[in-house]
């Protein structure tokens, strides 16, 4: 029985080919020593797409989520990691010479994971519904910028100093910050998985970011980040044949829906050009078939597509629009859907991982305990500690002022070091100050919001919240 089925299968396999191989030839052939000329070029739209892909949905593979379960997730980066960051020689890839890591793992788009199938079905035969927009529906950005995140334990120095300094980028030049997760619903989950992938925007409850082996350079991590964000690649945008050409012919076989374009019901411009310079355009051998020939021809003759160096001007100004900083620090008031409120930390003592027992067990609470002692508390029999600090680095990072320029580890796993232990007689209500010396410093890094649970009882005032 189970031959004559993978015979069928087979059979159905190779009926698709079939069908594909006469969609290509009825291709006009793309041979124009002229890059930019347009006449005679293939053009795909969403209309051909939906024939090409009703067959072929079952074959793109969706992204592993289920790779985060087997995941131990390891200390959130500390400001060692972050100062080894800062001294270590940064590799660059060049996808005008290299594969683009990107492709690796062979998802939608090459490193776009979607959540199930009916929504890949929707996107690739342009059915894509309002409410599933990542960019365009806004309940898919993060509340006040705040990227919750867990990393797996898997990575060695170097390759966490890579996810630091990819973080630290966006720290300094937009208002997104990354923190260590404790109690919050929706995060992502930085794991070593197959390849480079993200979801675009957030999905809700945990998500996976997969930095796997040949994904470990800051402008990778930084374009993962982007997804993470909520942004689609580049050329994805409706008016992209304006500012390149997409040289079909040398499109690997079943490859082309990689290159489909999205109207603006789909994506918004955020009122930002295109931007060939994107760290979010494809390489000019995207998905090539031959890699001596492009497949992205941009019409700017010269101009450099997918550099996977540093965030473009456009790149920046589209973060800062889409979560509505006023600098790289501030979101404004009047824009954020989600008001900021205050302690969200489970008032007794839990766990907040359904595996941190069997962490427990496997003695993660003695070979990780800065991570574990904090969110395992329970399992790791942290109970009745009050204050501690997590780390034995914490009061030597104090004295080098960590406590200001790594606020979101440090007061989370050095509260005593940074002074954060009060006695509950401390906290009166109603009044206005601020109780610790580094408010003012914390609240001009956005810390009210993004670790409210501290601030908007500790530094109300610093907060506003008076
Ligand atoms: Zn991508």
């Amino acid at each position: 029985m189970g031959q004559v089925i993978l015979l069928l299968q087979v059979f159905l396999a190779l009926l698709m080919m079939v069908s594909w191989t006469r969609v290509v030839e009825a291709r006009p052939d793309v041979r124009s020593s002229d890059p930019h000329a347009v006449e005679g070029m293939y053009e795909p739209s969403i209309s051909d797409m939906q024939a090409l892909h009703a067959d072929e949905i079952g074959s793109i593979p969706l992204g592993n989520p289920d790779s985060m379960i087997n995941d131990i997730p390891g200390e959130p980066l500390s400001p060692e990691d972050f100062s080894v960051a800062l001294n270590m020689v940064h590799d660059t890839i060049d996808t005008n010479k290299e594969p683009d890591p990107i492709e690796l793992a062979g998802l939608y788009e090459g490193d776009i994971a979607i959540s199930d199938q009916n929504e890949l079905h929707d996107m690739v035969t342009g059915r894509e519904a309002t409410q599933r927009n990542a960019i365009n529906d806004m309940t898919k950005r993060w509340p006040n910028g705040v990227i919750p995140y867990v990393i797996s334990s898997s990575y060695n120095s170097n390759e966490r100093a890579t996810i630091a300094m990819a973080m630290k980028n966006y720290q300094e030049k937009t208002c997104i910050r990354f923190v260590p997760r404790t109690y919050e619903r929706d995060y992502i989950h930085i794991i070593k998985g197959d390849g480079c992938s993200s979801s675009v925007g957030r999905v809700g409850g945990a998500q996976a970011v997969s930095l796997g082996p040949g994904c470990l350079y800051v402008g990778i991590v930084m374009h993962e980040f982007m997804h993470a964000s909520g942004f689609w690649h580049e050329q994805s945008r409706a008016d992209r044949d304006n500012f390149i050409t997409i040289n079909t012919a040398n499109i690997q076989d079943g490859m082309a829906y990689n290159f489909q374009k999205y109207d603006w019901t789909m994506i918004q411009s955020l009122g930002v050009d295109y931007d060939l310079g994107s760290i979010m355009h494809y390489g000019p051998y995207a998905f090539a078939k031959d890699r001596r020939r492009p497949t992205i021809i941009p019409r700017t003759t010269g101009a450099e597509i997918g550099q996977r160096r540093a965030f473009s001007n456009s790149d920046i100004l589209k973060l800062q629009k889409l979560y509505n900083c006023a600098s790289t620090t501030g979101i404004t008031e009047v824009a954020t859907e989600t008001p900021i409120t205050g302690p969200v930390t489970a008032s007794t003592c839990e766990d907040n991982n359904q595996y941190c027992s069997q962490w427990s067990t496997m003695g993660e609470c003695e070979r990780n305990p800065t991570w574990m002692n904090v969110n395992c508390q329970k399992s790791c029999k942290q109970c009745g500690k009050e204050c501690p600090d997590n780390s034995e680095h914490c009061n030597y990072w104090m004295k080098n002022g960590e406590c200001q320029n790594n606020a979101a580890y440090m007061t989370l796993f050095c509260k005593k070091s940074c002074g954060l232990c009060h006695a509950p007689s401390e906290y009166t209500e109603g009044q206005c100050e601020d109780k610790n010396r580094h408010c003012k410093h914390w609240a001009d890094d956005n810390q009210c919001r993004s670790n409210p649970n501290y601030m908007l009882v500790w530094c109300k005032q610093s907060c506003n919240k008076c």
